[in-house]
Parts: C-alpha cells; sequence; structure tokens
C-alpha cells in the first residue's frame, strides 16, 4: 500500500468516525415530526411508510393521477380531461408526494421553519419522480419570492429545493432568474381562477436571467403544485425569454385539482 492509499484510507476513516460521533452528539431531526431521530435515515420509517410518493397512471402533461377505472384504455402519453380541455402553457408536471397531512408537515417544516437537513432526501424523490426531465435538463429554475416575503422568511424554499436538485443532478442553477415584480396575496383560500388572476403579470425576468434563459430546457421548481396558476404564470415568461422548454418538478401536488375555497 503506498503512503497515498494509506492517507486517503485514513481520511475515509475519519470522516466515518466523524459522521458516527456526530450522529451521536448531534441526532438528526425527522424532516416531517422534527423528533431526533435513534436510527438511521432522516425520516420514521412508520412515517416514511404512510407517505403516498406519486406514482401510478399518471397525465402525461400535468402529471395528475389517472383512475383506471375513467382510463380503461390507458395508452402511453395519456392525458387528463383537465390538459384535454385546456393544455398547461408548460411542457409537463411531476411531482414526488401526494400533498397530504404527512406530505403538508414537510413542507410546512420546510417552508417556515427553514430546516434544510432534509434537502438531499426530498431532493432524491424529486429527481427519481421524474429522473429523464432532470438528465434532459440544461437549467434548474426556482420559483422567486417577492423580496419583502424574502426578508421577513429569510429564505426561499423553492430556491432550497432546486439548489439540491442542481448540486445532486450536476445541472446548472438560476437562482435569480426570474422575480417577483410585486407582492402577490397568498393563493392560500382562492379559486382556481383568483388564483390565476393573483399572478397574472407578477413576475419577469431579471439582468441576470436574461442570457441565460434562451434556448434552455427548464426545470422549474416549487414546492407544492395546486391549480398550477402559479407555474403556469413563470412558464409564460420563461417562454418569452426564449426557454426551449418548461418542465415543472414539485416537491407535492394535491391529489385532484379541487376549488380551495370549499
Ligand atoms: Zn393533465
Amino acid at each position: 500500500m503506498g503512503q497515498y492509499d494509506y492517507l486517503a484510507g485514513l481520511n475515509k476513516n475519519l470522516r466515518q468516525w466523524g459522521r458516527q460521533a456526530q450522529h451521536i452528539l448531534f441526532p438528526p431531526r425527522s424532516i416531517a415530526t422534527g423528533q431526533h431521530l435513534q436510527g438511521p435515515g432522516q425520516i420514521e420509517p412508520h412515517i416514511w411508510a404512510k407517505l403516498t410518493f406519486a406514482g401510478g397512471p399518471i397525465c402525461h402533461c400535468c402529471g395528475q393521477g389517472l383512475d383506471p377505472a375513467l382510463h380503461f384504455d390507458l395508452v402511453a402519453e395519456q392525458t387528463c380531461a383537465a390538459c384535454m380541455a385546456h393544455r398547461p402553457v408548460f411542457d409537463r408536471a411531476r411531482a414526488a408526494l401526494i400533498y397530504d397531512d404527512l406530505s403538508r408537515d414537510i413542507i410546512l417544516r420546510l417552508k417556515y421553519g427553514g430546516d434544510r437537513s432534509g434537502l438531499n432526501l426530498l431532493a432524491r424523490w424529486m429527481i427519481a419522480a421524474a429522473p429523464d426531465m432532470v438528465a434532459n435538463s440544461t437549467l434548474i429554475v426556482p420559483i422567486p419570492l417577492h423580496y419583502t416575503r424574502l426578508v421577513s422568511r429569510g429564505f426561499n424554499q423553492s430556491l432550497y429545493l432546486a439548489a439540491a436538485i442542481s448540486r445532486l443532478a450536476d445541472k446548472p442553477l438560476a437562482a435569480h432568474a426570474v422575480k417577483r415584480l410585486r407582492a402577490t396575496p397568498t393563493q392560500a383560500g382562492k379559486s382556481a381562477n383568483g388564483r390565476r388572476r393573483n399572478v397574472a403579470g407578477a413576475f419577469g425576468v431579471s439582468r441576470l436571467g436574461r442570457g441565460r434563459l434562451k434556448d434552455a430546457r427548464i426545470v422549474l421548481v416549487d414546492d407544492v403544485y395546486t391549480t398550477g396558476a402559479t407555474v403556469e404564470a413563470v412558464t409564460r415568461i420563461l417562454r418569452q425569454a426564449g426557454a426551449d422548454r418548461v418542465d415543472v418538478l414539485t416537491l407535492a401536488r394535491v391529489a385532484r385539482p379541487v376549488d380551495p375555497t370549499i
């Protein structure tokens, strides 16, 4: 064994011991409950088992689950009724999880707690939900927050997710290519049309982004897909800036777009 091999082996052992010591001194917290974890992983096994990953037959366009009982002649690239009636402006949307009580807790911890400890795990789930989409992309773009909200919250959870995906997939990140031109009231509690009106004209391309978006194959990253109003508004301005294609990747999505005011 050469001196280099010996030192490399020693270095690897030290790193492993360091990780074990860190695990004992600072046990990681669950990304779902915030509780300290004793075993390996970043989420309690019984909670992980209850998470609903967005799988099964889905709409080729928006990624919504398709009911095999209704779409009995399922074919590849089948689209849902909503996309047939109104084709979204983005190319495709995919999500890792179905939005429910469990995934909501994970998102709230990320969104309001700024808990970054589970980001790599969440980003891996997102990449696994759309490996081709990520592999074929040339740029990762997060949905921006308006600076007033950024100041009050201190971080943008979509940028956290986008940066983790960029790092793991080795794709360039355009963190500030898109900006919010005005602060919009929260989308929560608004109808689909209300959400569309709320974000109309709210986004623009920054000076930084202008050169980078042309001909780019973009993966647009957000935390939750509800009606698609926000990602569609951003897709429009990305297309105006010359993007070749825009795909959407979110951590979670609602199972079925319902009127959120009810
Ligand atoms: Zn669809």
